[in-house]
């Protein structure tokens, strides 16, 4: 019997309240996450009492994208054995106990995944930095598809509780609005790290009202107003918005800004008082990063609480708050940075506005006194054409500008932000972004992390991922085809989970050829789509043609209102049938949509693939972090040279990724002379795809959608130039490297060799490194192990 078994089942009685035979996997899952929080709690406690004495960092992020915690946590308490033992006592399976936890999905996509890989490297440095967020009721949307059209769903992830979120009653807050106060109720989660006993937290905030009930309103018969009234508050948290770029319920949307800014601030002001006494110094401990524009209201916020509750005059205020906060950017189009209407600010928070608005005078006044051009000055301006400007106000206020991969913060030096640049070059700093080995190595591929351990002799890689270059020598045919074989391995399981999920058959002998990530035209899905049509042709014309085996993955969600990302979906959908279900193509190539894409199909579909397509249009992905977890399970990079993908072949070298396309400082002369329709008369195989969004060979359901995308591809609008994303100007390059990586998988031993190396070059992605440097350069934090 396993030390955890008696544990466990008292657990699981306690939340099922029937025996443990009686009891459900599902109740297993919340028995086994409750022990695990008793396990961790007082070393979470000792934890926040450490960070809160010294130096330290805080992460402002609408969006969390956590994913599971119980099998993390487990890893990091090294309970995963006994666990396992544990449950095989109740005639239990781990893996299906695991896979009952729902996904915290608190996020749209690489923003918000970020946060949490951060979350785990600074729990697993020491580093005193806390999370700060909202506790969405929903969380992003259920994706269905209903012939083949993308369908979405609530999701409500945690409406019975989670057992790995506490509720922090006695630190609750009051946050005002001009039209409603409500109480601000921190949800605290545990991030435990690797091989370390410190426990940081992630603070969630949730909206309550302040009087659980008008009894008034409630007494005297008016039921629906004392009700309405509440549900007011309620919507505050009830929702994360789906959209990455467009905007829609904009008062709803700047409300949830400000609620979690205000709360989280108020929350670090306390603690900084109680450990040091003077407001005045709270620059000098406190920095607080903000992850895009979504959290910028903390600057105004910090000068309102600084100025009004704390009793300071602006210059200190302002002081306080330029020593304080660090801005990421986290897109290259100026169009896309976040502006509110000022009418918002009036109506919500006329005292924010009013902040804002002296920020504006003294602003223009500075500049003015510069000797900059009146043009330059208004459009710098945290106020102009009756709009708030989100991204000007962190770049005046913040004391670091960063981007997150090399290519982007040079593309914010040269456009997004080169007039910040001018005046403050000092500011900038690029950090480029990483991902956690924890979850997108060691937990969701066990096989190769007992490789690495093996070859390397230690599991020391696990924290830190640049071990990984001294055993790149010690690569050899033999190791190249252990590695290969993983490979097949992890393929069959991924088969299997897919069949058991959605109830699809997959190949297993095949090329597993991937693309997940958010839909957007920029990321090209549709270009990849035309690829595989094109390739259905090719052997429809020629049935005896000799093609690898392939397995086309995708995975994507489209935001809801983002029509033209939908029909997409609808187009890849449309392919996969038509191609899945022809005799002459059967067996040679299947393609799989992956319905509901997160973090944990994308744990299960990693560690499955061969080739990982990073094909967005050069200047266009700011980073990417899809990217570098497929590099450290050993996916070689089909891909344009974009975002940290530049970064990726720098460390491995063109000759171990298969790089296509226009590249980013050729554009401009490029675009110059485009033509798509010349490219549609002469790109080898170009017109037949194109032609088939409306000649009936796929169908739209009679939406007439595939007739607009062809329309947007061709001719473009009044609106819109043709071929915005250059999906026809990258095709014949991405055709021929394509099939060009095709025909070289057949030389397995070769390909086990770039796998390798893929493998081993991996350390600078790891968010170890990323969050080390902002906590050396930005933040001015330093571990701080409670043993
Ligand atoms: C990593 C990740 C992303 C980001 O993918 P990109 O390819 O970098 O856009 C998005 N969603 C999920 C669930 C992820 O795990």
């Amino acid at each position: 019997m396993s030390e955890l078994t008696q544990p466990l089942g008292a657990f699981t009685r306690s939340v099922s309240g029937v025996s443990t035979s009686g009891s459900s996997l599902r109740d297993y899952w919340e028995g086994l996450s409750e022990l695990t929080m008793s396990r961790l709690a007082d070393n979470w406690e000792a934890t926040t009492k450490k960070y809160r004495e010294g130096q330290r960092a805080s992460y402002f992020s609408a969006e969390f994208l956590m994913g599971r915690a119980l099998l993390n946590n487990l890893v990091n308490l090294g309970l995963v054995e006994d666990a396992r033992k544990a449950l095989e006592d109740y005639g239990l399976n781990l893996t299906d106990v695991l896979d009952e936890e729902p996904d915290a999905a608190l996020g749209n996509g690489g923003l918000g995944r970020l946060a949490a890989c951060f979350m785990d490297s600074c729990a697993t440095l020491n580093f005193p930095v806390v999370g700060y967020g909202i506790l969405y009721r929903y969380g992003l949307f259920k994706q269905s598809f209903v012939d083949g059209f993308q369908k979405e769903e609530p999701d409500p992830w945690m409406e019975n509780g989670s057992p790995f979120v506490v509720r922090r009653e006695a630190e609750a807050k009051h946050v005002k609005f001009a039209d409603m106060d409500v109480r601000a109720v921190p949800y605290d989660m545990p991030i435990t790290g690797y091989g370390t006993a410190n426990v940081n937290t992630l603070r969630l905030w949730k909206a309550e009202p302040l009087e659980e009930f008008d009894y008034d309103a409630f007494n005297s018969q008016r039921f629906t107003d004392a009700i309405v009234e509440r549900e007011r508050v309620n919507d505050l948290c009830r929702v994360l918005y789906p959209n990455d770029t467009t905007y829609e319920g904009k008062v709803l949307r700047v409300r949830q800004q400000y609620f979690f800014c205000s709360a989280s601030l108020q929350c670090l002001i306390a603690e900084h008082k109680e450990a040091h006494g003077d407001i005045r110094s709270f620059g000098e401990y406190n920095s607080i990063q903000l992850n895009d524009t979504h959290p910028v209201l903390a600057i105004p916020e910090l000068m309102r609480l600084l100025m009004d509750e704390e009793g300071l005059g602006w210059e200190d205020a302002w002081k306080i708050v330029s020593q304080t906060f660090a801005y990421t950017n986290h897109t290259v189009l100026a169009e896309a940075l976040e502006t509110w209407e000022t009418s918002i600010f009036t109506k919500l928070f006329p005292r924010i506005y009013d902040i804002v608005a002296e920020m504006d005078r003294r602003f223009r006044a500075e500049l003015a006194e510069a000797g900059f051009h009146p043009g330059k000055i208004e459009y710098m301006a945290p106020l102009s054409g009756g709009l708030v400007h989100m991204a000007w106000i962190a770049c005046y206020a913040s004391f670091s500008i960063n981007g997150v991969a090399a290519i982007h913060s040079e593309i914010l030096k040269r456009d997004t932000l080169h007039d910040w640049y001018d005046i403050w070059p000092e500011r900038f700093n690029n950090k480029t972004n990483g991902v956690t080995p924890r979850r997108w190595l060691h937990n969701c591929n066990p096989r190769l992390a007992a490789l690495l351990t093996e070859v390397l002799g230690d599991d020391s890689w696990v924290t830190d991922l640049d071990k990984l270059a001294t055993i790149e020598e010690r690569g050899n045919a033999d190791i190249y085809r252990r590695l290969m074989e993983i490979k097949a391995e992890n393929k069959r399981d991924f088969a299997r989970w897919i069949k058991r999920r959605d109830g699809i058959d997959i190949p297993t002998d095949a090329i597993y050829d991937t693309i997940i990530k958010r839909l957007h035209e920029y990321k090209r899905q549709l270009m990849n789509a035309l690829y595989i049509l094109d390739l259905y042709f090719r052997i429809k014309d020629n049935p005896s043609l000799e093609v690898p085996p392939r397995v086309f993955i995708f995975g994507a969600k489209a935001a809801p209102g983002y029509k033209r990302a939908k029909a997409i979906i609808k187009f890849i959908n449309e392919v996969a049938k038509l191609v899945n279900n022809d005799a002459d193509t059967r067996g040679k190539i299947t393609v799989l949509f992956v319905e509901n894409y997160n973090v944990s199909p994308a744990e299960h579909i990693i560690p499955a693939t061969d080739i990982s397509e990073q094909i967005s249009l050069a200047g266009k992905e700011a980073s990417g972090t899809g990217n570098m977890k497929f590099m450290m399970n050993g996916a070689l990079t089909l891909g344009t040279m974009d975002g940290a993908t530049v970064e990726i072949v720098d460390a491995v070298g063109e000759e171990n990724a298969y790089i296509f396309g226009a590249r980013e400082e050729e554009l401009p002369e490029l675009r110059a002379h485009y033509n798509p329709r010349e490219q549609y008369e002469t790109v080898p195989g170009l017109k037949r795809v194109l032609d088939a969004l409306v000649d009936g060979t796929v169908s739209d359901g009679g939406t007439g959608e595939f007739h607009d995308l062809l329309g947007s591809l061709l001719d473009g609008s009044s609106w819109e130039t043709p071929d915005v994303y250059y999906v026809l100007g990258d095709f014949a390059d991405y055709r021929a490297t394509r099939d060009r990586m095709a025909a070289d998988y057949a030389n397995q031993e070769e390909w086990g060799r770039k796998a390798w190396i893929n493998i081993c070059r991996s350390g600078r992605f790891s968010s170890d490194r990323t969050i080390a440097d902002y906590g050396r350069d930005i933040w001015g934090v330093k571990a701080a192990p409670i043993k």
